[in-house]
């Protein structure tokens, strides 16, 4: 708590949730969880991320396997490391990490790992689940929201709800989960007009818009849920979308950044990667 805010940590439900995967692992016997991961070039953010994914399968018992390409790769040879992966029966889970360099499409990277393997829920296939309202893979940064959220035991159902950003990755599909837990969801992008009167409206917010501090005090409604999902490296560090001090004194809740939302993408993709092992085994 910070006043009268409660601090929603990511890091601390993140924790508890890999313990609960690496226990679900150790009393599985036979063959453990596989994930590949894709890096295309040498991006120091990437590299950092990939790094972190590594470290945190090892912790929890799964074999992660790295493919490391040169920035120059061709889309076909990635296409080919894709296919390989796919049929790989120790291979449960294949994640290509973002961003991919400009000469090779994300969209066509998405539609080559098959469905059942997609643990980043970017395939045609799983959106369509989503949305559909079916079992699937689904993004791992707005199920881990979802989870958070009613951790804390917050009320999605009948809420109104308002989502900065529309991304494939963070903003639609936070929408479609929304939608799954009955709230109702307005989604907002850089054409909205009126942005601070309609996040007013709003009894959970969620920032997913890549630039920092951007929503003050007069985006939010008193007591509302605020999620940061924003990670911009800014001269004093990392930045999330909400000007956490700013908003504070007004919000009920919020993720804090760092140690909110980041975490959570991390141990939801370890829990997709169980999901796919275990629906494989
Ligand atoms: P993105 O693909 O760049 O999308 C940004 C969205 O924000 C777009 O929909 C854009 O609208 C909207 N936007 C930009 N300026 C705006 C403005 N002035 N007013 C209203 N909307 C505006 O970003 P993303 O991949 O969703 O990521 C968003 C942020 O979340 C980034 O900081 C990223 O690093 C972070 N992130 C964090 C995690 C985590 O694990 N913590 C995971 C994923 C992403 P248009 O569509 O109209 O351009």
């Amino acid at each position: 708590m910070v006043g009268s805010v409660r601090i929603l940590s990511g890091r601390a439900f993140a924790k508890g949730v890999r313990s609960d995967l690496k226990d679900m692992i150790a009393s599985c016997s036979g063959r453990p969880p596989g994930l590949a991961v894709i890096q295309v070039g040498e991006d120091p953010a990437s590299q950092l991320y990939v790094s972190m994914k590594e470290k945190a399968c090892r912790k929890t018992g799964i074999v992660s396997t790295m493919v490391r390409l040169e920035r120059e790769a061709t889309e076909e040879e990635l296409l080919a490391v894709i296919d390989s992966l796919n049929t790989d029966p120790c291979v449960d889970g294949i994640l290509c990490q973002l961003p991919l360099p400009d000469h090779i499409s994300p969209a066509r990277i998405a539609s080559a790992i098959v469905p059942e393997k997609d643990v980043d829920g970017f395939h045609p296939i799983n959106v369509g689940k989503l949305w559909r309202g079916e079992e699937g893979l689904f993004p791992c940064t707005p199920v881990g929201i979802v989870a958070l959220l009613k951790e804390h035991a917050i009320v999605m159902e009948g809420e109104r709800s308002v989502i900065v950003g529309r991304s494939n990755i963070v903003g639609k599909p936070m929408a479609a989960l929304l939608l799954r837990e009955h709230a109702t969801v307005t989604l907002a992008h850089s054409r909205t007009k009126d942005l601070p009167e309609l996040c007013r409206t709003a009894s959970i917010l969620i920032a997913a818009v890549g630039r920092p501090r951007f929503l003050t005090r007069e985006f939010i409604s008193p007591g509302a849920t605020v999620i940061d999902v924003g990670t911009s490296q800014t001269e004093d560090g990392l930045s999330g979308d909400v000007d956490f001090d700013d908003v504070c004194g007004i919000c009920g809740a919020i993720t804090p950044v760092p140690g909110g939302v980041g975490p959570l993408t991390i141990a939801f993709l370890l829990s997709n990667t169980v999901k796919a092992w275990k629906s494989r085994i």
